[in-house]
């Protein structure tokens, strides 16, 4: 969407919260995503940052490399079906898989899974030998050791993702003889959202110098080598995607290092990307439903709170976000002349908990203003207290440009009598 009058428009005549994605900016972030990686690197996207049926097919087809499917939930996998991707571009990660879920995701013809631990992987194994295939799996490795440490760190220490590095020589017997399962690769996941492109490239030397180690621990050669992601764009503010411009000579020259055949596909090289692929698409559209003043401090009262955008907020990362309302900004710049005061932004729910940004500077803001989030395209309806007070899930208004795609919104619906394992 170029124009704001036309954000505000989708606001007012389909109502808020609101979100509104831009399919012509998913496909430019896969694009971008694409040029600053060695030619030939396979993207997965995470469908936790927002499955979104149409974004996700979005990134399958339109122009450039297809995307493939990086699911971890029987609703990722419908998501990912639905949107057309081949069973054989999903790769089905998470440390929780259930018997059950194994099974919907082998008889849908899922063959590709990151196994987090030994006994993860014999649960694999038993569910495809229950189907009478072989599932590849990727083993999922927790680096004993750590490079930079940016983002969001998910290995160097105790976890419940990945099999520590340090064990892989004593177990690698067991782990090339569990019945059902061919071991393909690895998959490494150690940083997210890095903004500092220098760390990046630190961290991936650093994985593929933890991957060739565990390729040897391991006896076995790799086919796939998933060494994670962290691309980075703002969450919620102002902002553009981080750009990358020497990661992909730097990359390069490591993967020539570690795994000289890289060139020739041994192994594939994969990364894997939800936020950024997704993050700069989406603006959450609210209004404002109330403006208070509490012991000399301004509370501005949202249609859209944590059980809208940044659930997480609510379980102690609060989010400072940025609200633009008719050219207006709000996060301590101005644009022009406009006025700003400081308040903090509330959502409507009954818990102190419900604060999009504390003491932040806004424009001055009344009942009946449409007010705009940018950067919401990743975790938002997804990874925020949709249930929480029972208010009606946000929509969600699919555009191309100008053209509106699609308009849809996440219903919740309790269901008697058909439930449970024997259904
Ligand atoms: C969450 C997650 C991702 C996506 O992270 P982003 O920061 O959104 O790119 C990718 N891979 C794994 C294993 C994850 O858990």
């Amino acid at each position: 969407m170029s124009a704001r009058t036309s954000l505000e428009e989708l606001g007012r005549r389909y109502g808020t919260p609101c979100y509104v994605y831009d399919l012509d900016r998913v496909e430019a972030a896969r694009r971008d995503l694409a040029a600053q990686l060695p030619e030939g690197t396979e993207i997965f996207y995470a469908f936790k940052a927002n499955p979104h049926v149409d974004l996700v097919r979005a990134l399958r087809t339109g122009p450039g490399p297809a995307c493939k499917a990086e699911i971890s939930s029987t609703g990722e996998l419908a998501a990912a079906l639905e949107a057309g991707y081949p069973p054989s571009d999903i790769l089905y990660t998470g440390p929780g898989k259930t018997p059950g879920e194994l099974n919907e995701a082998i008889a849908a013809g899922v063959r590709m899974f990151s196994a987090e631990s030994l006994t993860d992987l014999e649960h694999i194994g038993e569910a495809a030998t229950a189907h009478g295939t072989v599932a590849d799996c990727l083993l999922r490795i927790n680096s004993a050791t750590a490079s930079a440490s940016t983002g969001i760190r998910m290995t160097g220490k105790p976890t419940q993702f990945g099999i520590d590095s340090e064990t892989l020589a004593s177990i690698a017997d067991k782990v090339r003889a569990v019945p059902g399962t061919s071991v393909v690769g690895l998959h490494l996941f150690s940083q997210s959202n890095a903004k500092d492109e220098a760390a990046l490239i630190g961290e991936f030397q650093h994985t593929l110098e933890v991957a060739v180690q565990a390729q040897h621990d391991l006896g076995v050669p790799l086919r796939l080598l998933d060494i994670g992601g962290g691309f980075a764009v703002p969450y919620g503010q102002r902002g553009e995607r981080a750009a990358y411009p020497r990661l992909r000579a730097e990359l390069e020259a490591a993967l020539d290092a570690h795994f000289p055949q890289w060139r020739q596909g041994a192994p594939r090289v994969a990364v894997e990307s939800g936020r950024y692929l997704v993050g700069d698409s989406g603006t959450l559209l609210a209004t404002v439903s109330n403006v208070k003043v509490s012991r000399g401090r301004k509370f501005v009262i949202l249609d859209a709170g944590i059980n809208t955008f940044g659930g997480m907020s609510g379980l102690g990362r609060i989010l400072p976000v940025s609200v633009t309302v008719e050219g207006r900004t709000a996060d301590g710049e101005t644009d022009g002349e406009a006025e700003t005061e400081k308040a903090s932004l509330a959502g409507p729910l009954c818990t102190p908990g419900d604060l999009l940004a504390r003491e932040v500077e806004v424009p001055a803001l009344a009942p009946g203003d449409v007010v705009a989030v940018p950067n919401t395209g990743a975790y938002g309806p997804t990874a925020s207290l949709l249930m929480f007070l029972g208010r009606p899930a946000p929509t969600e208004v699919v555009v191309r440009g100008d053209e509106v795609v699609s308009v849809s919104r996440i219903e919740h619906v309790r269901t008697y009598g058909r439930v449970g394992r024997d259904e």
